[in-house]
């Protein structure tokens, strides 16, 4: 059996145009593997094709080609264990309006063929915060608890892996704790893998074992969240000459830049050298310094210098 996840191969989505927009290229041959027991991060600004890629593992949006195998299963070959092994967390608050939380759960085990006795309405409604509202009609609901509802919809079955597209946007920060206490307990205690989308780059860190970068359709960066954080070891000292200089200075191990008004930018890995060293070599190449700033990178400059260049 397969340690992954989720295996994803060439996977290709092109949404048809309609009424003269052209066709659009959601997803251009993507590959990727996500280890079961995981939390992982697919992380891409608006538009990038999280959703499009969340959709079709959950058979929401049909791929145009490729081979998406989950728990095991060909998701051509074997539709239903394939269904069965996920729940998804939609970005959209899709409920429908005339039923209860309990009603909605109930109905969703009764999609999945879940009997009767082994439901866990009750369980999971106390799990997301919902037992007060378990009679409640969902349009009386806040954005809030529709969002924990549609998180206890996707796990009354109980998948293998969860998949949460974009949890947190736009909720209040006692909401995200809550969501990722919840979701942190279901990877320990239940083993449960996960897979959450994000375009906050902080939601991804704190969260997320491994990361996968999307940018238009392609994938540009995949690795552990510590390899993507050890890219930040770069730092950046920004100094003003006290006079011009006739040329750039060369220094081992420092990218040298200009930027406007002189200022000159030195680039190093704070892993190899300290700003002392940086200063001391730029005093044997006898440049004399009127002013010191630094520049530091996070994630943020990561994630624009992948995606920039595509
Ligand atoms: P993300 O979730 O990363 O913001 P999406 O997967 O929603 O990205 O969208 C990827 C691209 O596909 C975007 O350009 C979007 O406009 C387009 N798109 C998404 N859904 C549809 C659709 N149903 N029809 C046409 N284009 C779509
Ligand atoms: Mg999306």
């Amino acid at each position: 059996m397969s340690q992954n996840a989720i295996e994803i191969r060439n996977l290709r989505k092109t949404y048809r145009g309609n009424k003269g927009t052209p066709p659009k290229e959601a997803l251009k041959g993507v590959d990727l593997d996500i280890p079961k027991g995981s939390i992982f991060g697919l992380l891409g600004p608006n538009g990038a094709g999280k959703s499009t890629m969340i959709n079709i593992l959950a058979g929401l949006v049909v791929k145009s080609s490729g081979a998406v195998r989950i728990w095991g299963f060909d998701q051509d070959q074997n539709p239903r264990q394939s269904r069965a092994a996920i729940g998804v967390m939609p970005q959209e608050l899709n409920l429908d309006p005339f039923f209860t939380p309990r009603g909605t759960l109930e109905v969703q085990a009764g999609l999945y063929g879940v009997p009767k006795a082994q439901r866990q309405s009750d369980a999971i409604l106390e799990m997301v915060g919902l037992s007060d509202k378990a009679e409640a009609y969902a349009r009386t609901l806040s954005g809030g608890m529709r969002r924990r509802l549609l998180l206890g919809k996707a796990l009354v079955h109980e998948p293998h892996i969860l998949v949460l597209d974009e949890p947190t946007a736009g909720v209040d920060i006692e909401l995200r704790q809550m969501l990722w206490s919840n979701i942190r307990r279901l990877n320990e205690e239940r083993g449960m893998t996960i897979i959450l989308t994000t375009h906050y780059l902080e939601e991804a860190e704190e969260m997320c074992d491994e990361i996968a970068i999307i940018n238009h359709g392609e994938l540009v960066a995949r690795d552990s969240t510590s390899n993507l954080l050890g890219r930040l070891d770069q730092r950046t000292l920004l100094i003003d000459p006290a006079a011009p200089l006739p040329a750039l200075p060369e220094l081992a191990g420092i990218t040298v830049e200009t930027r406007g008004d002189g200022t000159l930018a030195l680039t190093y890995h704070a892993k190899e050298k300290n700003a002392g060293d940086v200063l001391e070599m730029l005093r044997e190449a006898g440049v004399r310094i009127r002013d010191i700033r630094t520049e530091q990178a996070d994630l943020e400059d990561v994630f624009l210098s992948l995606t920039a260049s595509h």
